[in-house]
């Protein structure tokens, strides 16, 4: 026996490669800070090391996502950050001068959605929010939202056939998320940051009934947020991998990769 082992360990990478389940990562942040830690090109292996066929990418500013998109247009799904700086993320909802910068960049290039962005309660009532809202309704764009169910209410108040994909699932218990999926249509989540939904490669009993009432509605997410979260992104794809095994084998394609790519792949194709 001990003589066949060189050979099966040759085979076995090919193997693993063939049953690796492709990942759509809908939560990847490339700000200004990120660049020079991970350029593009390190940045592009990373991705594609972690078997990820597509990224929803953001970055503060957008020159990030430009670069990135840049050096792999194929892979690159690029959304609009209302941020500037990093800690923009406290301000923009009071700064009314977000609403040229992100009329500005418009002109110039091409998203499937405006994000992500953090917004709590009331604050999207705001003017600066609602005017977010109402660029995104008339650039047919989707709100990558890093907020709680209740301003996720306030947006579909503002614009019922807004199309939301709703950052972390708002950190809200699966009843609420839930109830929340069942409400409004045209509402997705990914599932970045956070890790109640799983224990070690065990789904949670909650999040599951939620997975299987709403295949078509999760992605999953890395959440790149700070420069040293870029090597966490092959990682994090494993263990996606792991706990989505859990699941029925249509269901874990679908969060997976599926609807990343017809949620977002779809709509960034049908841009003008
Ligand atoms: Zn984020």
């Amino acid at each position: 026996m001990p003589r066949f082992w060189p050979i099966l360990m040759l085979l076995a990478p090919a193997v693993a490669a063939a049953a690796e389940l492709p990942i759509v990562d809908a939560h990847i942040h490339y700000s200004h800070d990120a660049w020079s830690v991970v350029p593009p090109k390190d940045a592009v292996a990373i991705l594609k090391k972690a078997g990820v066929k597509r990224a929803l990418v953001s970055s503060s500013d957008d020159e990030g996502t430009q670069k990135l998109l840049a050096e792999a247009p194929d892979l690159v799904i690029p959304e609009l950050r209302p941020y500037r700086r990093r800690g923009d993320q406290g301000s923009w909802m009071r700064d009314d001068s977000v609403i040229a910068y992100l009329e500005e960049r418009l002109a110039k290039s091409r998203y499937v959605a405006i994000g992500e962005f953090h917004l709590s309660g009331a604050d999207a009532d705001l003017p600066v929010p609602r005017k977010t809202v109402a660029l995104a309704r008339q650039h047919r764009l989707m709100l990558h939202a890093h907020s709680d169910a209740d301003a996720v209410e306030r947006i579909f108040r503002q614009d019922p056939d807004a199309r939301i994909l709703w950052a972390h699932a708002g950190f809200e218990s699966p009843a609420r998320v839930r109830e929340m999926l069942r409400k409004y249509k045209t509402l997705w989540a990914d599932l970045a940051f956070r890790t109640d939904y799983a224990s070690g490669n065990k789904v949670a009993p909650a999040w599951r009934e939620v997975f299987l009432e709403f295949p078509d509605r999760f992605m999953v997410g890395t959440d790149t947020y700070t420069p040293d979260r870029w090597s966490f992104v092959v990682e994090h794809a494993a263990k996606a991998r792991g706990w989505l095994a859990d699941l029925p084998p249509d269901v874990a394609e679908r969060i997976a990769w599926k609807n990343g790519e017809t949620v977002l792949g779809g709509a960034y194709a049908a841009r003008p």
